[in-house]
């Protein structure tokens, strides 16, 4: 049975949370800031900023990553949390700071033109990625 409530937070636990679905499945996104803050491409899922409850922010901190969205982070233990459009009715999540079993799957991977040289990505992984998003 699907849990209809997931919850998740940063390794040291400074920061919990709470999210209902529905939730977007998860994308993987590869340009060079997110590689920078999660330290490799970084999986995320998405939702709407009424279904997102923060129960736990006593460590969190925000990053303006760029003119149009900022970045929440643990300050305590180095988590990469969130990312946030400017204005945006939706919260993207790290999808690997959710407690599992999540029952999500990853549908796509955007910014591949951005991606490092360090790794491969094996041709069926790409079978839905479509087009590049601009959403960074
Ligand atoms: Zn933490
Ligand atoms: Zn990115």
């Amino acid at each position: 049975m699907t849990e209809k409530t997931l919850a998740g937070g940063c390794l040291c636990g400074g920061i919990r949370f709470r999210i209902h679905r529905p939730v977007r499945d998860v994308w993987v996104c590869h340009c060079s800031q997110c590689r920078r803050t999660s330290g490799h491409y970084w999986a995320t899922t998405a939702v709407a900023l009424e279904r997102f409850e923060l129960t736990e922010s006593k460590t969190l901190r925000w990053f303006r990553s760029s003119e149009k969205a900022r970045r929440g982070f643990c300050h305590s233990c180095g988590a990469s949390l969130f990312w946030h459009r400017d204005k945006s009715e939706q919260m993207n999540i790290s999808a690997g700071s959710i407690d599992g079993p999540t029952e999500l799957f990853t549908e796509r991977h955007i910014y591949l033109d951005d991606a490092g040289d360090y790794y491969q990505i094996h041709p069926q992984e790409l079978l839905e990625t479509g087009k590049a998003m601009d959403d960074n």
